[in-house]
C-alpha cells in the first residue's frame, strides 16, 4: 500500500516515524477517519472541517488541511481502491518531532502528517441484527470535543466491551449517558430520538448530524438533552452512529434486553435511509 508522509507518496512500509514524534511521545496530535464509498469519499469536507477545528483547539497551524482531500482522492486510486465497496481514509496530524520536553517546540518544527487508504471492513452484519453494549464510568478528559489520537481510555473500554461479547462501550459521566468509545449514542422515548447535546463531553460526529438532518426530514422528534443512567431502561430503542457503524441499532445493554431484544421501528426507518443515502452516493 502507498501511503502520504511529509509530503511524499511511499510504500507504507517505508515509511518512518521518528522516536521524537510528539505524537508518539505524548499523543500530541489529532486525526479523522473518512470512509470511501465506490471511490468516492463521504463528507470529506465535513472531515476536513473538524480536523481544522481540531487542529487549531491544540494549536497546531497546519494551513493546508485542505489540500488533504486530493490526497486521500490519490491515494484510494494508486492503491486500487476505488473498485471495492468500502475504503477507509486516515488522516493524523502531530505536533512534528523535537526534543522531549513538555512544552510546545521553542524553535517551530514542521507537523508530521500521515494518510493512508486501506480497504474498509464491512460492518453490515452487526449493522443489520443490532449489538450489544455495556455502560462505563466515562474516565476520558472534558474535551472530547477535540478528535485527539490520544484514546487510551477508548481502548480500554472498547477491549472491556469486547470481553464482555459487547460491540461497544458506552460512557456515564456523572451519572449520564454521554456518547461510545468511536460512536455517538442515541436513545428513543416515546417516539422522540435523544441524544447528548453537543458540548465538550462528546465528539461532534459527522453521522451525528446526518441523523439529526434525517430526523427532520421524517418529522421524527430529535432532542438533545442529557439521559440519566438510571432512565435507560425506559428507552424504547437505541442505536449508535459512526462512520463505520454507520446507524447500528443496539439491542442489549449489559444482561438487559433492549425492547424486545431486536432492531426498533425507528431505528430501522433512520438505518435504512442512511444506507441509502449511501447507495445514492456512491451511483452519483
Ligand atoms: N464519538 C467518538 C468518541 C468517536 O471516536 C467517533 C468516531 O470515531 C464518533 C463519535 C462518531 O463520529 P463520526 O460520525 O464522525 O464518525
Amino acid at each position: 500500500m502507498i501511503a502520504y508522509f511529509n509530503g511524499q507518496f511511499l510504500p507504507r512500509e517505508e515509511i518512518r516515524v521518528s522516536p521524537d514524534d510528539r505524537g508518539f511521545l505524548f499523543a500530541d496530535g489529532v486525526y479523522e477517519v473518512i470512509r470511501a464509498y465506490g471511490g468516492k469519499p463521504f463528507k470529506m469536507s465535513e472531515h476536513l472541517k473538524r480536523l481544522a477545528r481540531s487542529l487549531k483547539e491544540i494549536r497546531i497551524d497546519f494551513p493546508e488541511v485542505e489540500k488533504l482531500a486530493a490526497v486521500g482522492e490519490k491515494l484510494i486510486a494508486v492503491n486500487n481502491l476505488g473498485e471495492g465497496e468500502y475504503a477507509t481514509i486516515y488522516i493524523q496530524i502531530t505536533r512534528g518531532a523535537a526534543s522531549r520536553k513538555h512544552t510546545f517546540p521553542d524553535e517551530p518544527v514542521p507537523p508530521t502528517v500521515y494518510v493512508a487508504a486501506s480497504p474498509g471492513i464491512s460492518q453490515r452484519a452487526k449493522i443489520e441484527k443490532g449489538v450489544k453494549i455495556i455502560l462505563v464510568p466515562d474516565i476520558r478528559w472534558t474535551r472530547c470535543d477535540i478528535k485527539s489520537v490520544s484514546l487510551l481510555p477508548n481502548v480500554l473500554a472498547n477491549q472491556q466491551a469486547k470481553e464482555k461479547g459487547a460491540e461497544e462501550a458506552v460512557f456515564v459521566r456523572n451519572g449520564k449517558i454521554t456518547e461510545g468509545s468511536h460512536t455517538n449514542f442515541f436513545m428513543i422515548f416515546d417516539g422522540q430520538v435523544r441524544t447528548h447535546p453537543l458540548n465538550t463531553h462528546i465528539l461532534p460526529g459527522i453521522t451525528r448530524d446526518i441523523i439529526r438532518d434525517l430526523c427532520r426530514d421524517f418529522k421524527i422528534p430529535f432532542r438533545e438533552k442529557l439521559v440519566s443512567e438510571k432512565d435507560l431502561p425506559k428507552a424504547e430503542e437505541m442505536f449508535l452512529s459512526g462512520t463505520s457503524m454507520e446507524v447500528t441499532p443496539v439491542i442489549q445493554v449489559d444482561d438487559w434486553k433492549v425492547g424486545q431484544g431486536t432492531p426498533g421501528s425507528v431505528t430501522v426507518r433512520l438505518r435504512e435511509a442512511y444506507k441509502k443515502m449511501l447507495d445514492d452516493f456512491r451511483k452519483s
